[in-house]
């Protein structure tokens, strides 16, 4: 992995295509490409904090993001393990591509979808929250969070002692619930993902976009941001269209597949704010 703004000379090529090839004899105007840049939220477009109600996207960020939403030639995203709802409120611009529950719940300029198959996990989900409260009542600090296709468990506040005991209580209640072939339990920071076990991610959910919404025509390229283990099918999904795969934290403590990383939220704030300013900037200099 490389450091995303080390490679920018690079970057900037890549991101000239939007402008076609000037050199052209041909009479017609150049095809304009798109740039499709799709974000993670929590640990990528605002920073991590400890109980997840309390993120927020930071003012700097939305003001350039609802910037770059009204650019021509731009599409914006957000694809996110929090449940629509919830993400657009919390991101709160017009015109951007909300993808919720990792994908399996998305609404945008061509309309919007809610993964068929997921539809119908929703009473599993509902009675799993259920043994979940039951049986993790009295562990303190922990956080259910209940997002109607899928649950999260939050430990990031809890005790390490009661770490071992959280996840044993989350196995138990998957099969009191009866719910052990039906959901997928995957880890991420300090939290257990509880996901429907259908053939969905949110790389999935890119190629969607990519591929069945009359979002874009012509060339695309797209962009994909994310800082946590969920969001590894995304970097790969980006990779298959040649795209620009940003890994965002400290790479000495995860592994990944993107090939470029940042370092944090004012990373990604500053690398918007590049893509606000390109090609004007890289025009000058
Ligand atoms: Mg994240």
């Amino acid at each position: 992995m490389e450091y995303l703004f080390d490679a920018w000379p690079y970057i900037s090529t890549r991101l000239a295509f939007r402008h076609g090839n000037r050199t052209s004899r041909s009479s017609q105007l150049p095809t304009p490409g798109t740039l499709l840049v799709l974000s993670d939220f929590d640990g990528t477009l605002a920073p991590i904090v400890p109980v997840p109600d309390y993120a927020c996207l930071p003012p700097d960020t939305r003001d350039i993001l609802q910037q770059l939403a009204s650019r021509e030639g731009y599409l914006l995203g957000i694809v996110s393990g929090r449940a629509l709802a919830d993400l657009k409120s919390r991101v709160a611009i017009d015109g951007l591509i909300y993808a919720g529950n990792y994908g399996l719940e998305m609404e945008g300029p061509w309309g919007n979808l809610v993964h068929p198959e997921a539809q119908a996990f929703r009473h599993t989900v509902e009675t799993l929250h259920e043994h979940l409260k039951h049986r993790l009542n009295g562990i303190e600090h922990v956080v259910i969070e209940f997002k109607a296709l899928s649950l999260s468990v939050h430990y990031r506040l809890t005790s390490p002692a009661d770490h071992g005991r959280i996840k044993r209580e989350i196995f138990g209640a998957l099969k009191e619930s009866q719910a052990c072939k039906s959901m997928l339990v995957s880890p991420g920071k300090m939290v257990w993902e509880l996901i429907p076990a259908v053939r969905w991610d949110k790389g999935n959910a890119i190629d969607y976009l990519l591929c069945k919404t009359p979002l874009i025509h012509g060339p695309v390229l797209p962009i994909f941001l994310g800082d946590d283990k969920c969001d590894e099918a995304g970097f790969a999904a980006v990779r298959r269209y040649d795209g620009i795969s940003i890994f965002v934290g400290n790479i000495h403590e995860a592994q990944s597949m993107a090939c470029y990383y940042l370092n944090g939220t004012n990373d990604v704030a500053e690398f918007l704010r590049r893509l606000l300013v390109f090609p004007e900037k890289d025009r000058l200099t």
